[in-house]
C-alpha cells in the first residue's frame, strides 16, 4: 500500500501531522552509499543534521505521487517527536523515503537527527510532524491537482492580509551585495543589517523560522572542520554572504595546496560556529551572529577582549577574508578585540 502524506498549508506554511519518520545514511546503513541529491554525503559527514522528503518533480516514480512540491535544498524542516514534543530543525537534503517503502514513513531523517529528536535506530521507525515554514510559496498554481494525493488548505486568520501564496512565482534568491562582476562585496553597516539582511527576531526571544528558512543556507567547506570533538560538514550562513565565503574558503584551500595538514597546522581546522541567536545585553540590538553573517575561529587560541592571539594581520585566514572586505575582530580595539571572528558587517561607514 502507498504511503500517504497529508499535507495541509496553514497560512504560509506546509504540515504532515502524524506520520512516520525513517533513518537514511551514515556508517550503520549498509544500503546507502551515502550519496544524496543535494551533493553531501552522508558517509564522509556521517554526523549530519538534515533530512530528506518525497517530493514531486523530480520525475521519479517512488516519489512523484506525494503532495510535496519540489523544495530548494537545504529548506528548513522543522520535526517533532509526537513522543516526547521534542522538536529540531534540520535541513532538506536528500529526495526520499519511496511512497511504496514498507516503512510506509512520510519523511527520512540522517541518523543523527533521528536520534536527537530521541528515535531508536533499531526501531527504525518514530512517530512525528513536521512543519516547512514559508513553503507554500513552492506549491504549483493549481493546486486541485494535488488535493487527489492528499493535499488540504486550512485557512487560518492569522494568515489573512499576508499576500496570498496562491499563485505565487518561485521568489528568486535575494541579490548578493556584489555589483558589476568580479567587484567586491559591500557589506552593510552594522545598523543597517535588519535592513540588508531581515529581521531574525521571531517570538519568546527566539529567531524567526521562517526568516531562518528563506535567509540561512549551508556553505560547505573544502577541508575537514571540527567544533570540539565534533565534525561540522556545512557553515550555516546568510544567502547573501554565502559565495563570497565560499570564495574565501576555496582561497585558503588553494593557497594551502590543498592539504589538511597545513590547515591543521594554521587551526583553520577548528571552527567555533556562525550562527547563533544571540540578543545583545542592551535588548534591542542583535549580535552579527543571529544574521548567520559572523563566524568564529579557533576560539581557544584567539579569545575575545585579549591582545593576545594566534591570528595576525598577515595570516592567511585575515588576508583572505579581508579580500572578500569581511571585518576582521583582530582590528578591533580596547576590550572589543575579538580575533576569532570575522564578519560581513561595517562598524565604521
Ligand atoms: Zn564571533
Amino acid at each position: 500500500m502507498a504511503t500517504s502524506i497529508p499535507l495541509t498549508v496553514e497560512g504560509d506554511d506546509l504540515w504532515v501531522r502524524d506520520v512516520k519518520a525513517s533513518w537514511f545514511g551514515g556508517p550503520d546503513d549498509p544500503e546507502d552509499s551515502g550519496e544524496t541529491a543535494s551533493g553531501v554525503n552522508t558517509r564522509v559527514h556521517p554526523d549530519i543534521l538534515g533530512c530528506a522528503l518525497p517530493m514531486q518533480g523530480f520525475h521519479h516514480p517512488a516519489t512523484d505521487r506525494s503532495p510535496i512540491p519540489k523544495l530548494p535544498w537545504n529548506t528548513y524542516v522543522r520535526v517533532t517527536n509526537l513522543k516526547s514534543n521534542k522538536a529540531i530543525s534540520v535541513p532538506l537534503i536528500d529526495l526520499g523515503p519511496s511512497l511504496t517503502a514498507a516503512s510506509q514513513a512520510a519523511i527520512d531523517l540522517t541518523e543523527t537527527a533521528f536520534k536527537q529528536l530521541g528515535g531508536k535506530p533499531a526501531a527504525g521507525i518514530m512517530s512525528v510532524t513536521y512543519c516547512i515554514p514559508g513553503a507554500a510559496r513552492f506549491l504549483p498554481a493549481d493546486r486541485r491537482a494535488l488535493a487527489g494525493n492528499g493535499l488540504k488548505t486550512i485557512s487560518l486568520a492569522n494568515s489573512l492580509g499576508r499576500p496570498a501564496a496562491e499563485g505565487a512565482d518561485v521568489q528568486p534568491e535575494p541579490a548578493g551585495p556584489e555589483g558589476a562582476a568580479g567587484a567586491k562585496p559591500a557589506w552593510p553597516l552594522q545598523s543597517q543589517c535588519d535592513e540588508f539582511y531581515g529581521d531574525p527576531r521571531g517570538a519568546n526571544g527566539t529567531y524567526d523560522p521562517q526568516w531562518a528558512a528563506e535567509n540561512l543556507t549551508h556553505v560547505p567547506c573544502p577541508w575537514v572542520l571540527t567544533m570540539g570533538e565534533r565534525h561540522v560538514p556545512f557553515i550555516t550562513v546568510h544567502k547573501k554572504c554565502a559565495a563570497s565565503l565560499t570564495r574565501v574558503l576555496n582561497n585558503i584551500w588553494q593557497a594551502v595546496g590543498k592539504d589538511q595538514g597545513a590547515i591543521e597546522t594554521l587551526h583553520y581546522n577548528r571552527y567555533d560556529g556562525s550562527f547563533v541567536f544571540r540578543p545583545m545585553r542592551d535588548g534591542h540590538a542583535l549580535s552579527m551572529h543571529s544574521y548567520g553573517i559572523a563566524l568564529d575561529w579557533d576560539a581557544e587560541e584567539n579569545p575575545q577582549h585579549s591582545t593576545r592571539h594566534l591570528f595576525q594581520n598577515d595570516s592567511l585566514i585575515v588576508t583572505k577574508f579581508k579580500e572578500e572586505n569581511w571585518i576582521w575582530g583582530g582590528d578591533w580595539s580596547g576590550t572589543s578585540i575579538d580575533a576569532m571572528h570575522f564578519q560581513a558587517a561595517r562598524v565604521h561607514s
